[in-house]
């Protein structure tokens, strides 16, 4: 099998940084999340590859904050777009861990499939390599086998890490994968090493049924004992690696301007609120009730599978101490 030893993987992201952006799991200040090696402080920063999970997602490199989208200028009476701004460039991300790939295969189903395509996406998307690290030791907050992931084994991923202690295992599945393993093929070497066991998860929970069971519960009262503590922060729309509600706005100068896309969140008033004042989730219990629906029943009506991938950020980040796994075991019993 081929390895890469761990003395050899700052030589390896360097390489692999000559011909692409390359996102890394790392701490920055009190902050974690996939930064760019090119932006790594090697005195402040500390790559985070052995953390479950760090604190932000890499939904970011496919799915950017606040994303640019086109230019336009008045014309006569018309208006003319000037200039499209998708994003074509080679990028990396190193480590993602499995949740965190099966949450980019949800946005693939959200934004590339049914027959709408969405071109700022796909272009990132085309045009990124994934690189998994698959998990042996599950953390307190991990449930993703419960989600239906596997956490040694991400199917999607280009190439899959498998960290043995001293070395990674190497193991090129794509196309994609395979190219850039040979950038990298002088530093790799070949040595059979034994592969970790799967350690057991201390959180578990039983998704079977939840969907089907939903259905008939909109309007049940447990709605109103789980969203309770709820403070509508959004904080846990932010962290997850599988929420992808945006918002478009307009920034114009004069004659000319551009439209730009940023984060928003269905736990926020004005996501739901319509011209004229109308709005059908003015509560936070129905914007609670929303989201919970959409994660656990919607999406799996419409893509065959939950919209939580169960990587426990949510749980921790919740400054209310809610947690998704708490309110399916409350849907079950209901
Ligand atoms: S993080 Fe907790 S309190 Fe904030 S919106 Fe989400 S569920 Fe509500
Ligand atoms: S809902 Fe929570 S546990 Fe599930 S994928 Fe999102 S952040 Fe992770």
């Amino acid at each position: 099998m081929q390895i890469l030893n761990k003395n050899k993987l700052k030589a390896a992201l360097n390489k692999l940084a000559e011909t692409a952006d390359v996102f890394v799991p790392a701490a920055r200040g009190e902050n974690s999340g996939f930064y760019s090696w090119k932006t790594f402080d090697q005195e402040k920063d500390e790559l985070m590859l052995e953390a479950l999970n760090v604190y932000l997602p890499p939904k970011n490199v496919l799915f950017p904050q606040t994303e640019r989208m086109y230019s336009f200028q008045e014309e006569g009476s018309g208006v003319v777009i000037k200039e499209s701004f998708e994003d074509s460039s080679p990028t990396v991300i190193f480590g993602a861990r499995a949740c965190d790939v099966a949450a980019i295969d949800c946005f693939d189903d959200v934004f590339l499939t049914r027959g709408y395509e969405d071109t700022f996406y796909k272009s990132r998307r085309d045009n990124t390599t994934i690189i998994a690290n698959a998990c042996y030791q599950p953390g307190p907050n991990c449930f993703c086998a419960s989600m239906g992931v596997n956490p040694t084994d991400p199917a999607t991923a280009d190439i899959i890490i498998r960290d043995t202690g001293e070395d990674y295992v190497w193991e090129a599945r794509t196309e994609k994968g395979t190219a850039l393993t040979q950038k990298i093929a002088d530093l790799l070497e070949n040595k059979e090493v034994k592969i970790p066991e799967l350690q057991a998860f201390s959180k578990n929970v039983e998704y079977d049924g939840v969907a089907a069971k939903l259905k008939g519960m909109f309007e049940h009262p447990i709605w109103d004992k789980l969203s309770e503590a709820c403070q509508t922060c959004g904080i846990c729309t932010y962290v997850c690696p599988s929420c992808y509600c945006f918002d478009i706005q307009v920034k114009s100068f004069g004659e000319e301007g551009y439209r730009f896309r940023c984060y928003d969140s269905c736990m926020y008033r004005e996501y739901s609120q319509m011209a004229g004042g109308h709005n059908p989730r003015e509560d936070a219990k129905e914007r609670f009730r929303n989201r919970f629906l959409h994660k656990l029943e919607f999406f799996q009506e419409r893509y065959g599978k939950p919209l939580c991938v169960g990587c426990g950020r949510c749980i921790v980040a919740c400054p209310a101490g809610i947690s998704i796994t708490e309110i399916i075991k409350e849907i079950k019993e209901a």
